[in-house]
Formats: C-alpha cells, sequence, structure tokens
C-alpha cells in the first residue's frame, strides 16, 4: 500500500483555504500504482454479485470504468446538473468543500439490479449518499461502495451505515 501512498500528492488550501487536497494524478501517471489501485478496488468487489457498477464525476470516472472492464459488468455514470442529455433523476447534495446537484439517466439502473458505487474519495460521505439515494430512487440496490481513499477523519462511513463500504487506503 506504501505505493499507492507514496503517489498520492497533499495540496493544501485547493480548491479553498483549510482544505487539504489528495491529488492523484501522480498515481494515475504510474502505471505500477494505477494498476495496483485498480486491481484492489476489484479485489474488493471480487465474488460479490454486482450487475453494475456506478461512478461519480469527475474521477470517479477514471476508476470506475476500469474495475467495470476488470468485472465483466457494465458502467453507469453518475454526473453534475445539466449534463446528462436524456430523462434524468436528480439529488442535491453538500461537499466537503461546496453544494451540487447529482443526476443518473431514469433508464441506467433495472430495478432489482445489484449496484456497487466507486468513487476516488470519501470525505464526508454526502456525495455518495447522494448517489445510493439516486440509485434507490430507480428501484436498485446499493450493494456495495468503493472508495481508494477515505478521509476517516471526516466520519463520512457514519453516514453511509447502510453500505458495505471499502476503502483501499486510510487517512
Ligand atoms: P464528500 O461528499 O464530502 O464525501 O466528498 C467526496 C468527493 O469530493 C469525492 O468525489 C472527491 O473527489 C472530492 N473530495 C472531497 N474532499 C477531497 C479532498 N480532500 N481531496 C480530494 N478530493 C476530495
Amino acid at each position: 500500500m506504501s505505493l499507492l501512498k507514496d503517489s498520492i500528492r497533499d495540496v493544501p488550501d485547493f480548491p479553498k483555504k483549510g482544505i487539504l487536497f489528495k491529488d492523484i494524478t501522480p498515481l494515475l501517471k504510474d502505471g505500477a500504482a494505477f494498476r495496483q489501485a485498480v486491481d484492489t478496488l476489484a479485489e474488493k468487489l471480487a465474488g460479490q454479485k454486482i450487475d453494475v457498477l456506478v461512478g461519480i464525476e469527475s474521477r470517479g470516472f477514471i476508476f470506475s470504468p476500469v474495475v467495470a472492464y476488470k468485472l465483466n459488468v457494465g458502467f453507469v455514470p453518475v454526473r453534475k446538473k445539466g449534463k446528462l442529455p436524456h430523462h434524468t433523476e436528480a439529488e442535491a447534495y453538500t461537499l466537503e468543500y461546496g453544494e451540487a446537484v447529482l443526476e443518473i439517466h431514469k433508464d441506467a439502473i433495472a430495478r432489482g439490479a445489484r449496484v456497487a458505487i466507486i468513487d476516488d474519495l470519501l470525505a464526508t460521505g454526502g456525495t455518495a449518499v447522494a448517489t445510493a439515494k439516486l440509485i434507490e430512487k430507480l428501484g436498485g440496490q446499493v450493494a456495495a461502495m468503493g472508495f481508494l481513499i477515505e478521509l476517516a477523519f471526516l466520519n463520512g462511513r457514519d453516514k453511509l451505515t447502510k453500505y458495505p463500504v471499502s476503502s483501499v487506503i486510510t487517512y
């Protein structure tokens, strides 16, 4: 895990004062680290019955489709308001550094589908809760959540007690 931790860069006061931003771009450009990150995220879901993976814009889009490819399932994007072209379901949420609305295509998740959510980082958990609500509004079941990084001191897991949550690296 030190390969991964060593390739994540701390950027103080980004995007605003007081936030210590975990920059994953050094990890992404290192082939061995990127492979280890994707493989570990996929291992945590292996053996579970997962029908589809959901990824959250923007950095969730880097990992979720690659893990979906490895697990041989499809990928569904959850995007920020106004980006998806067809009929959408929407959910407002609060970020560690702001507020926003997330959307999913209404026909993206089949009723009863077992869905895993993948994102780069769990902070306060607001994004993950909003995404889970979108999936549940469509009749899907959130079977797992996987994060590359968990900022445990922000207690995001406390909001996610209904769901099986795993993370690769914890701070
Ligand atoms: P939250 O909803 O508070 O759990 O925030 C999670 C989302 O915000 C993830 O999609 C992250 O990409 C982003 N994020 C929040 N805090 C940070 C941070 N300190 N460093 C990097 N990304 C962050």
